[in-house]
């Protein structure tokens, strides 16, 4: 009959025993938008958890930092022009405390 050469050490058969507890995770459908996403756990597609939005997706963020940009360089052709006006030469010499 066949016998174990050596002994399993104790760091190696918890090891082994440490990932019995491990479930897989439960993939679901988000009701919104059909995304597969894991249960209890909001849409990343959508943003939405039950029905309600509750996050920013990362796709609408972006959008919005593209129109934000686009409305930024049409109201200001010139960034330039925006820069904070420079005070006066004489006050900069001066101590504030007077
Ligand atoms: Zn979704």
């Amino acid at each position: 009959m066949p016998v174990p050469k050596r002994k399993v050490s104790r760091s190696r058969r918890d090891k082994r025993s440490a990932n019995k507890g491990i479930k897989p995770h439960i993939v679901i459908f988000c009701q919104t938008c059909q995304a597969p996403k894991t249960a209890h756990s909001l849409c990343e597609e959508c943003g939405y958890y039950k029905g309600v939005k509750v996050m920013r997706t990362k796709k609408e963020r972006a959008h919005e930092r593209a129109t934000n940009r686009a409305a930024m360089q049409g109201s200001m052709p010139n960034p330039a022009a925006m820069a904070p006006t420079k005070p006066a030469e004489g006050s900069d010499k001066s101590s504030p405390q007077e």
